[in-house]
């Protein structure tokens, strides 16, 4: 028998070394890291270093992709190559879909699980949104925990004879880039907050229609696979410049909190308590966790992890024991 998990949220704190995953692009041969302004723990603003949830959003799609691929699930033609349109791109299917919203919304819940649990936002002829079912707030960097430097680098050129300096330069003209070159590059360490959210119950979930347009079976895969992703996306951070500077996860401690109702699985920020405090968020957590069950039935549950690998054990523990929550529904 299978838990029923309507949503699930992750706060946590993961100390990375030596990462560049949140790299802006560069500016010449300086490339650029991300800072934001944040208020600390003592009420005063700090700049940290910060990674978008956008990038995480994605390591996650990119995870459940090859994931879907593996076990053939449904995608539309524009998801079958991680296209990041969606959708969208998917311009067969677009042409022949319905124009009606809730119609639409079956169609391509049925079609592809990548929109379903990614969302989209169909703009051809029509403005019809659907709101992703996972969700990544910013990775920020504990204040006075986290330190960014820039390093410098040297693509050396192997061989500097004249005639080697003359073809590197025409080449260099057309872009090529083939001459020696120095660059920097930023490279950050420290420990950073991360939150995530996912409604399992909306898997498969027109909001529209307020009805489910997959059948139950077709939505456990995805749901397997959704939380199979989430996982490998807390165990295996992709980013940018990782095929050179592939982040050192040294720790990770946090809490994971589920709901097998419409009761919301709580979530506060792991920023709370600053950097010499590591308890305050999750026992804030519990104290929710508490009072949100009353003295009924248990309907929200906090489980708190200290190390990578009971992270990665209690997430494979609920993907074997739990099912998506299923909405009553009204038509
Ligand atoms: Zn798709």
């Amino acid at each position: 028998m299978k838990t029923p998990i309507a949503s699930l949220s992750i706060a946590a704190r993961a100390t990375l070394n030596m990462h560049s995953l949140n790299n802006e692009g560069g500016e010449g041969n300086q490339i650029q890291t991300r800072m934001v302004e944040i208020v600390g723990d003592d009420q005063n603003l700090h700049s940290v270093n910060a990674i978008s949830g956008d990038m995480l959003k994605h390591v996650l799609m990119e995870h459940f992709y090859q994931l879907a691929r593996a076990r053939h699930v449904s995608l539309c033609h524009s998801c079958q190559n991680f296209n990041t349109n969606r959708i969208n791109a998917d311009t067969d299917f677009i042409k022949s879909a319905s124009k009606k919203d809730a119609e639409f919304i079956d169609q391509t819940l049925r079609l592809c699980a990548i929109d379903d649990v990614a969302g989209f936002l169909a703009t051809e002829g029509r403005s019809t949104p659907r709101k992703s079912v996972s969700e990544f707030g910013w990775v920020l960097g504990l204040p006075e925990k986290v330190r960014t430097d820039s390093y410098f680098h040297v693509k050396y050129a192997p061989e500097r004879g004249e005639e080697k300096r003359a073809a590197d330069a025409a080449g260099q003209k057309t872009g090529a880039n083939l001459g020696q070159s120095i660059f920097h590059r930023p490279a950050s360490s420290g420990i950073y907050a991360m939150v995530c959210h996912l409604e399992l119950a909306r898997i498969g979930y027109n909001d529209i229609a307020q009805d489910y347009a997959v059948g139950e079976e077709e939505r456990q895969l995805r749901a397997s696979l959704l939380l199979e992703s989430l996982l490998h996306t807390f165990i295996e951070l992709n980013g940018a410049m990782r095929s050179t500077q592939l982040p050192h996860l040294v720790a990770l401690e946090g809490a994971i909190t589920t709901s097998t109702s419409v009761t919301p699985a709580p979530l506060v920020s792991p920023l709370m308590g600053g950097g010499e405090d590591r308890e305050s968020y999750r026992k804030q957590l519990d104290g929710i966790v508490a009072a949100l069950n009353g003295n009924g039935e248990e309907m929200v549950r906090l489980q708190t992890f200290g190390t990578i690998g009971e992270f990665a054990s209690k997430m494979r523990a609920l993907i074997d024991s739990s099912s998506p929550f299923a909405i009553a529904v009204g038509r």
